[in-house]
């Protein structure tokens, strides 16, 4: 029984972290030609108003990317700019932050004729939400589980291939059944990029995934962390976000981190941002 809804969380700083990464990683691949399939494991709504009861019950995003569009004429880094400038595309009113697109919207804003996309969503109300989002041709919503989804799409018919695994861990199980899945993904798709969202939790579950990866043979795997506060410090709840992008793009790491260095001081004074090889080349 799922019951994890983003809603609850849409715009929170984990959001901001994992978006603009998926954004600047989607920025290197579009400069080549060749056909990318784009699997999104875990899509949610696609879309989240910020006016809804959900979001509004806990308003995340007031940790995360409201701060950051608030600041906005301010910021001086390239790709945080034009980040914050494709989020004025879904404002109704592209002055006033209404709206905050989630990972189907990122994905599917750039696609390319000859491009796929393929989302897997599996709590029937969170696929009923997506299924109603005006969304590209290609762009595939499927009603089922993503990992097995992901396992049996492979190998790809395009020559690129572009996942990204941003599960709810509801199930401490899910830590290993995500880095199975990569293990496999890479089995059958050297090549492929892979980007993984984790959660930071006092409790440190995100260590089996990290462990099971660096102990799988796979290389270059890149690990990107934003903290929003000191580990341990509270016992509930976030205290960061994590990202592993495998086989990342050429130059991710400096761009990434000269955006970071301006979010960072809008998140509050202890966030910081920390990214270095998980396993190297
Ligand atoms: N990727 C989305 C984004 O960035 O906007 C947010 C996804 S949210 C963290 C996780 C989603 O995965 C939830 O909507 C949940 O219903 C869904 N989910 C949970 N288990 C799943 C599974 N095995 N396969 C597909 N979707 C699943």
């Amino acid at each position: 029984m799922l019951s994890y809804q983003h809603a609850y969380h849409a715009g929170n700083f984990a959001d901001v972290h994992k978006h603009l990464t998926l954004y600047a990683v989607m920025d290197y691949l579009l400069r080549k030609e060749k056909a990318i399939t784009y699997i999104d494991t875990h899509a949610g709504r696609g879309l989240y108003p910020l006016a809804t009861k959900e979001t509004q019950r806990l308003q995340e995003y007031r940790e995360g990317i409201w701060p950051l569009w608030q600041a906005r004429e301010q910021l001086d880094d390239a790709l945080l700019g034009s980040w914050l400038s494709a989020i004025a595309e879904v404002q109704p009113d592209n002055h006033a932050l209404t709206h905050y697109p989630g990972s189907p919207w990122w994905l599917s804003r750039p696609l390319r004729k000859h491009d796929r996309l393929h989302l897997f969503e599996l709590h029937p109300g969170e696929h009923q939400h997506l299924s109603a989002q005006a969304l590209p041709a290609q762009a595939k919503r499927v009603y089922g589980d993503g990992l097995a989804g992901l396992g049996a799409m492979l190998p790809v018919a395009t020559p690129r291939l572009c996942v990204l695994i941003d599960p709810s861990f509801e199930r401490k199980a899910e830590y290993q059944e995500v880095a199975d899945t990569v293990i496999h993904t890479l089995e059958k798709a050297r090549h492929g990029v892979v980007l993984i969202w984790y959660p930071l939790l006092s409790a440190g579950h995100h260590q089996v995934l990290l462990d099971a990866l660096k102990g799988s043979g796979i290389r270059k795997i890149w690990r990107s962390e934003l903290l929003l506060r000191a580990p341990g410090e509270q016992t509930h709840g976030m205290y960061g976000s994590g990202m592993l992008v495998i086989n990342p793009p050429w130059g991710l790491d400096e761009r990434l981190a000269a955006a970071m260095a301006e979010i960072t001081p809008r998140l509050g004074k202890e966030s910081r941002h920390e990214a270095q090889w998980w396993v190297e080349e």
